[in-house]
């Protein structure tokens, strides 16, 4: 889970994407992987849950979210953990070499 101190004021307007969401009512184990998964196993359950978050109409509000609350785990608009802590990395260092 992310840091609630990040997590958005429990308004509608902060919310109401998740409704809307390609992945309401799928299985969330999709998304989330187990202790134990490596390899193979984790690789296709990722991709089955990228290929959901690619029809979603809610993609970009997805991934804005869990970019912004630095959530640890699962597929957050169609990225996965690596991939989400690549990119706070990316903006941290363009933001650190613009401040300096
Ligand atoms: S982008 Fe993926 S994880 Fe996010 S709401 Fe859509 S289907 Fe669910």
């Amino acid at each position: 889970m992310a840091d609630v101190h990040r997590l958005p004021t429990p308004v509608s307007e902060n919310w109401d994407w998740q409704r809307l969401g390609a992945c309401r009512g799928a299985n969330s184990a999709v998304f989330f992987h187990p202790d134990s998964e490596r390899g193979s196993a984790r690789l296709a359950r990722e991709a089955t849950a990228k290929r959901i978050c690619n029809s979603c109409p809610v993609r970009a509000e997805c991934l804005r979210h869990a970019i912004k609350v630095q959530e640890p785990y699962g597929i957050w608009g169609g990225m996965g953990e690596n991939e989400r802590r690549a990119v706070i990395s990316a903006t941290r260092r363009r933001l650190k070499s613009h401040a300096s």
